[in-house]
């Protein structure tokens, strides 16, 4: 750990502070959501966040047995952004096959966000703060979400994204939030 000490310590109001040592992860808030930043790719207008799952989740949900992993699959979602800038988290997601049983499964995402959503729960509070607290316009928060937000109405067929809202209408209905996913409804992002 380094310990720095202010140097004008009235103007910051922080004299005892204590830093830590510098972390992507927790300054991007991703131990909150289950991720672990692995790697950084950044542009002068977007930031790109390479991610793993922190829980190995390798445990068979079937049997209990030993899960085997198989291969893995990415994950795209719009975090929140920093200094402005979109942020986009790709996560690998690793999928196990149960040595006993031979159910396969992928790693629970679930903390970093909803199944199918294409923003991270960072990211949708960060979208939900700007438009009731920040009062920001439907536009301004698309843009900080790297054009993330579009209405999903105007979605063409041939536009949809693999695995974008492919949720089983009876898990949709049930869903209390139905109307925020529809206003954030996403776009994938670059
Ligand atoms: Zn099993």
């Amino acid at each position: 750990m380094v310990v720095l000490h202010a140097s004008h310590p009235k103007d910051l109001d922080m004299a005892d502070a204590t830093f830590a040592t510098p972390d992507l992860t927790t300054f991007a808030r991703l131990d909150a959501l289950g991720l672990r930043v692995t790697g950084q790719f950044l542009e002068p207008d977007r930031a790109v966040l390479a991610c793993r799952v922190l829980d190995r989740d390798d445990t068979c949900g079937r049997c209990g047995g030993q899960g085997r992993p198989r291969d893995s699959t990415t994950r795209r979602l719009a975090h929140e952004p920093f200094g402005w800038r979109p942020t986009v988290l790709l996560v690998t997601v690793r999928r196990y096959r149960c040595d006993g049983c031979g159910h396969v499964w992928r790693q629970d995402t679930s903390a970093a966000a909803e199944p199918r959503a294409r923003l991270s729960r960072g990211g949708l509070r960060w979208a939900l703060t700007g438009l009731v607290a920040q009062h920001l316009t439907v536009a301004r928060i698309a843009e900080g979400l790297g054009g993330f937000v579009e209405h999903r109405q105007r979605r063409g067929p041939g536009r949809r994204a693999p695995g974008a809202h492919r949720r089983p209408r009876s898990v949709r209905r049930g869903e209390g939030d139905r109307r925020r996913r529809t206003c954030l409804a996403a776009h994938p992002p670059r």
